[in-house]
């Protein structure tokens, strides 16, 4: 087996957390059923206790192991009969295995089977349920590639396995699937259209309205992903833009402008400080480059932000909510 493989699993029985690369975003994780190892994520990451994880297994055959999801098996196995390994979160009743931090002491547990290899590997060789949230200090832009993950934690972190750039880049649909109708938590790139084929039923599409009355909910917070620049939305299409400047201000589109000259020249802006999500507009570029992007630009010396919001459509639906977070701490 391949040594880092075995150096990761090695140091997630001794109790330690690693670093891991998943297909949604990096993670930090640890043995779910040792809560003094997921403690450990909580300080690493200055995350509030009352934050959930979501538990990483190697595929539906481990749901008995850790949940109670008779009661729910057709749909469990529906979904992840569809979607596993895959950005799909599943809400069910936690057996007692689990520790109540890793589910900051709700009744249900969240669980995922990862698409990465290196992850995959380390689940099958540990033999154990990884709890996991982003490579991140709390609250800030999640990582998609292990250069922001080492110059953040990288002295806290003793095992952190590089797996590239994350393929999907936005975290998982959270999709609860233990009420009378399943309801979406968090956006993904799962959209609810796509589960509600896949279910034959109706399923609650994400609602930032009702997600904002109900501040309890856990880890439904109005500000995430956030950067320290100011970062300032406009609408998608949008080009009357030099309002919004405030000091050293950057662009980023949703697409390549197709006169990037006139609008660099309109702007004012000297051309790399305008910058793309995608070269076409494809919404699965511009989920993938994401985060990195926003981390890019956090790291130049500039004062604002200014970001095109996606159409809200397919995974512009999860994209759109992460950068309405990430922007919540610059409205007043
Ligand atoms: P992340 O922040 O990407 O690590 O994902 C963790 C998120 O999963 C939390 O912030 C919650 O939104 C969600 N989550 C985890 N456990 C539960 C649960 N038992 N019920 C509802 N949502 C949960
Ligand atoms: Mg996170």
């Amino acid at each position: 087996m391949n040594a880092d493989i075995v150096a990761a699993s090695q140091e997630l029985k001794e109790g330690g957390v690693v670093v891991l690369p998943t297909e949604t975003v990096y993670g930090l994780a640890a043995n779910a059923l040792d809560r003094e190892a997921v403690r450990k994520i909580f300080a690493i990451k200055g995350r509030p206790l009352n934050n959930p994880l979501i538990l990483h297994v190697l595929d539906s055959s481990w749901l008995e192991r850790y949940s109670h999801v008779k009661k729910y098996s057709i749909r469990a196995k529906k979904i992840t009969g569809a979607f596993w390994p895959g950005p799909i979160t599943i809400i069910l009743p936690k057996k007692a295995v689990i520790p109540d931090i890793v589910t900051a002491s709700f009744s249900t547990v969240a669980i995922r089977s990862p698409d990465h290899p290196i992850f995959r590997a380390v689940l099958l060789a540990s033999n154990l349920p990884l709890a996991a949230p982003s490579a991140n200090p709390f609250g800030y832009v999640s990582p998609t590639c292990i250069g922001q993950v080492k110059a953040t934690f990288g002295d806290r972190v003793k095992v952190m396995l590089d797996g590239g750039e994350c393929a999907v880049g936005l975290e998982s649909t959270i999709l609860d699937i233990t009420g009378t109708v399943p309801k979406i938590l968090r956006p993904g790139a799962i959209t609810a259209d796509a589960i509600s084929k896949v279910l034959e039923e109706d399923v609650v599409d994400y609602d930032v309205q009702i997600v904002s009355e109900n501040p309890n909910a856990p880890g439904q917070l109005k500000q995430h992903y956030c950067t320290n620049t100011r970062l300032v939305l406009f609408e998608h299409g949008n080009r009357d833009l030099s309002q919004y400047f405030a000091g050293k201000t950057a662009i980023v589109f949703v697409q390549r402008p197709k006169n990037f000259d006139g609008i660099a020249k309109n702007l004012q802006l000297p051309a790399e400080a305008i910058l793309w999500f995608s070269d076409d507009g494809d919404l699965n570029a511009v989920a993938k480059n994401l985060f990195s992007t926003l981390q890019r630009l956090d790291s130049a010396p500039y004062d604002t932000i200014l970001c095109e919001r996606p159409p809200r459509e397919e995974i512009g639906i999860a994209i759109d909510d992460r950068l309405s977070r990430a922007a919540a701490k610059f409205e007043q």
